[in-house]
This record gives C-alpha cells, sequence and structure tokens, in this order.
C-alpha cells in the first residue's frame, strides 16, 4: 500500500501532524497499534463519569495553542490550577507525619519560596552532571536548615520531580525543570481529554490494531512493516510513538538512526506516572483542591486531587511518579487499594468508606507507551529533545520527546507534530488551520 505519508502513532502528536498534512493535499495514512486513538490522552468511563487515565491538564492556557484548538474544537474546559505540582495558589490541605492537619502552613509554604527562588542561581552555575538533588541539597546546606524543615522542603521538591518528571530526584538534570511555563490558568476537560483526539482524528485514514515493527528507507522509499507482516511504503514517515517505546527497540530502523537522534535517545530519561482512582460512596473530605501528606507516610502517598469538581461526583486520584509509581505496578489493584485507603483513614480517621468503583493505570506496563513521558535524565541537555527530532532522510521523529521547550505534555506533543507536518510542507503550520474540516 502507497501514501505520501506513514505517519506511525494516533497520538495528538501523530493526528496533528496527519491532519495539517492531508489539509496540505498529501495522501496520508496513520498506524496506530491499540484498539483506541488518543495514546496517552485516554479518557474512561468505568467509574460511571468520565476520568483521565493520562493527560488532564491544559498546563497554561495564555498564548499555548493547544488551548486555542480546544476552544475551536469547541470542547468545554474547567479551572483546575493544580496540575503542576504548585504549592500554593489554590487551597491545599497540607497534612503532617502523623497524619493532622497542619493548622498554619504560611511557614511551610514561605520555606518552598525561599528555596524554589534560590534554585534557579544553583541550577544555572550547576555543572553538567549535577542531579537535582545535589541542587536542592546546595540550596538547603546554604540557607543552614537542618532537621524536619530541611526534610520536609526536600521531600517536597523530590515529589516534584516525580510528579513533573515521573523521575527519582536523583535521576533528574539540574536543568530538568527548566522548561518554560506557559502562563495563564490550567484547564482540565469534563468530558475528557479523549474529546481532543476524536476532533483531531475526524476524516483521517486511521488504522488501529496495527503494530509497527520496522521502518527501512532508501534514497527512493520509506517502507514500514508491520507485526503481522503488512507493508506500507510512503515517500516518507513520521514516527511519533513513545521515548521509551524506541529505546526499547521495539522499532527496527533500517539503516539504524544515526547521532545525534541516536545520542539523545540514549541520553532522556523515560519516567513513570500513574494514577489511583477512586470513587466514594460520600464525600468525606473538605473543600481543598489537594490533599498532600508530608513525611514517611506520603513517600507514595503524598497527593490526592479532588476530582469532584471536575466529574461532579466523589472521585479522588492519587497521582504518583518515579519509584513509587514502579512499586505500585508490581501489585494487585486490591493492595493498591489497600496502601491508599491506609493512607486516607491515616489523614481522615477510620470512618473512611471503602470505595465503590476503582480505576488504576500502568503506563510503564503497557507496551506501547513503556512508562509516562520523557524527562532530562542526569547527563543530558534540554537540547537533546530536539536532536531528536532531527529528520533523517525519509524519517522524522515526533511526539512530547521531541519538543525541548515543554517536553511531557500535549502541547509539546502537539507543537512537535505541526513542526514535523512543516517540515514536509515546506511552510509554517499554525494550530488553529486544524480546525479546517476535511473534504
Ligand atoms: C498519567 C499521565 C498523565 C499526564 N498528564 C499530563 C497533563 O496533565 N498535561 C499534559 O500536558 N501532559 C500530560 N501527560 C503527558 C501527555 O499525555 C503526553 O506528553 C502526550 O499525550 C504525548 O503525545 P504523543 O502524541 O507524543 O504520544 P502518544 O500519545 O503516546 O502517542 C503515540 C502513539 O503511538 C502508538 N504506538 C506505540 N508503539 C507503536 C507501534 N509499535 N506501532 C504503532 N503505533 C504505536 C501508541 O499506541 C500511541 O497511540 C501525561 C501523561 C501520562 C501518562
Amino acid at each position: 500500500m502507497g501514501a505520501d505519508v506513514i505517519v506511525v502513532g494516533a497520538g495528538v502528536a501523530g493526528l496533528a501532524c496527519a491532519r495539517a498534512l492531508v489539509l496540505a493535499g498529501h495522501d496520508v495514512v496513520v498506524l496506530e497499534a491499540r484498539d483506541r486513538i488518543g495514546g496517552r490522552t485516554w479518557t474512561d468511563s468505568a467509574l460511571g463519569v468520565p476520568v483521565d487515565l493520562g493527560a488532564s491538564w491544559i498546563h497554561g492556557i495564555d498564548g499555548n495553542p493547544l488551548w486555542q484548538l480546544a476552544s475551536a474544537f469547541g470542547i468545554d474546559t474547567v479551572e483546575f490550577t493544580v496540575g503542576s505540582f504548585q504549592f500554593d495558589g489554590r487551597p491545599i490541605a497540607w497534612h503532617d507525619p502523623s497524619g493532622a492537619r497542619v493548622a498554619d502552613p504560611a511557614g511551610f509554604v514561605a520555606d518552598l519560596h525561599t528555596v524554589d527562588e534560590l534554585l534557579d542561581d544553583a541550577v544555572a552555575a550547576a555543572p553538567t552532571g549535577t542531579s537535582y538533588a545535589a541542587a536542592v541539597e546546595a540550596v538547603v546546606a546554604s540557607l543552614g536548615w537542618s532537621g524536619d524543615r530541611a526534610l520536609r522542603v526536600k521531600e517536597y521538591l523530590a515529589h516534584r520531580s516525580e510528579d513533573l518528571c515521573g523521575a527519582p530526584v536523583t535521576d533528574l538534570d539540574a536543568h530538568g525543570l527548566e522548561e518554560e511555563h506557559v502562563p495563564g490558568d490550567e484547564v482540565v476537560f469534563p468530558g475528557g481529554y479523549g474529546q481532543y483526539a476524536r476532533a483531531l482524528a475526524d476524516g483521517l485514514d486511521v488504522r488501529t490494531g496495527v503494530v509497527v515493527t520496522e521502518v527501512a528507507q532508501n534514497d527512493e522509499r520509506v517502507r514500514v512493516t508491520t507485526a503481522d507482516g503488512a507493508v506500507f511504503s510512503a515517500a516518507s514517515t513520521v514516527m511519533t510513538v513513545p521515548l521509551g517505546v524506541l529505546q526499547a527497540d521495539d522499532i527496527v530502523f533500517d539503516p539504524p538512526l544515526p547521532d545525534p537522534v541516536a545520542g539523545a535517545m540514549q541520553r532522556l530519561g523515560f519516567g513513570v506516572y500513574d494514577k489511583v482512582f477512586l470513587r466514594f460512596p460520600t464525600r468525606f473530605w473538605g473543600s481543598d483542591w489537594v490533599i498532600r501528606q508530608q513525611g514517611p507516610a506520603g513517600v507514595d502517598w503524598h497527593s490526592w486531587y479532588d476530582m469532584s469538581r471536575v466529574t461532579g461526583e466523589p472521585v479522588l486520584a492519587a497521582l504518583v511518579g518515579g519509584a513509587g509509581a514502579r512499586r505500585l505496578e508490581q501489585l494487585t489493584d486490591d493492595a493498591i487499594v489497600a496502601e491508599g485507603l491506609a493512607a486516607l483513614r491515616r489523614m481522615f480517621g477510620d470512618a473512611v468508606p471503602s470505595p465503590d468503583a476503582v480505576r488504576i493505570t500502568r503506563w510503564a506496563a503497557d507496551p506501547f507507551a513503556r512508562g509516562s513521558y520523557s524527562y532530562l535524565h542526569v547527563g543530558a541537555s534540554t537540547e537533546d529533545h530536539d536532536l531528536l527530532g532531527s529528520p533523517v532522510g525519509r524519517v522524522q521523529l515526533a511526539g512530547e520527546a521531541t519538543w525541548g521547550a515543554d517536553p511531557a505534555t500535549v502541547h509539546g506533543a502537539l507543537r512537535s507534530g505541526l513542526r514535523a507536518a512543516s517540515r514536509t510542507v515546506g511552510r509554517p503550520i499554525t494550530a488553529l488551520e486544524l480546525t479546517r474540516p476535511l473534504v
């Protein structure tokens, strides 16, 4: 089967790229391994209300093409500015290591501001190969803090690394949280992120259940082979599979991808971040948007998000990244729920009821993700993300891991897809162009 362009992967990067190319007059086929589209945006209704098992937030709406496109598609959103592991701004309930509510967290929050401001300079001065943990350690030491005061701040920043990068703070490069932050409110989709992929895919030729195993190119064509032996050929291909899939060598490139792509692929990290949704018969928590547990009891169970703000039903979501996520993925659902309930009862007492329904993700175990999102592993540099997206003959990689300004996000994925399409078409393509219907 022949096409102008084969796009591999029907996540936001692949769908945006394919849509832009078709609108520019190209013949495009999208090959997707799963039996659904959306990739790491995945809305599920097992709890009786839509919840997002992958991405939830648009991280900052001001000037964000993802937001502009969501608005143009007419997809409803709700403001929920707690998605970047913020420590103030919106109501957060802090619980001390004993489980008791911290009556006045102002001092702790002021400490976080102090360290955050000093961290910028410490990171800027950090030599190559410095971890985020070492940068934090140096700042806390320079302040002369010790004991619980130092511990609380360091554990918070470790959880921030696990949350935003899916990585242990000792694996994250000091520069790993330097990317651009889009200003403005953060919003989520009450009807789910799945609406976004559906709008992008409308009218496209997307083949689901097609697992790509090999990509071969010569001077004339590119040949894409699938697990069931089918062969597709085209003038070029845009590969948007997650970095974890590439690092696992699940797809053979012939000839192998050279530097700088191969080197960047090896240096970057791919983190894990999972969600545990519990739907309760009644709401037993207060009106705070997020509930955070400090100390040893919060190593893995540090953050609960009140999803009733979004779903209208009594649903809490525990979000866990890094080593905690990898550990939980090895447990049964029952064991995970038992741990989660113990964590909640520590804060809210034994009257916390058992959940009526549960939904738990395991992104590292998913063969078409092999993790959640990319991060700057110690020794990698910010440029590595964009180097990963350098065209190699007829093959281009796209997807969140290839967008250096804002990796690990849906808007990064969108922009990387548009960049790949722009290179093929030979002119810049804006997100809003994607609202045009395909004829
Ligand atoms: C739990 C979680 C929470 C997140 N939260 C947020 C958030 O709140 N906000 C935010 O901005 N970002 C968030 N992200 C990150 C965001 O989801 C991703 O950055 C973005 O969706 C990636 O899009 P993509 O198109 O690059 O990749 P993907 O969406 O992963 O698309 C790649 C596609 O390739 C397919 N594929 C894989 N292997 C093959 C193969 N061999 N053959 C054919 N197809 C294949 C996959 O099935 C997939 O559909 C989160 C991610 C996770 C996992």
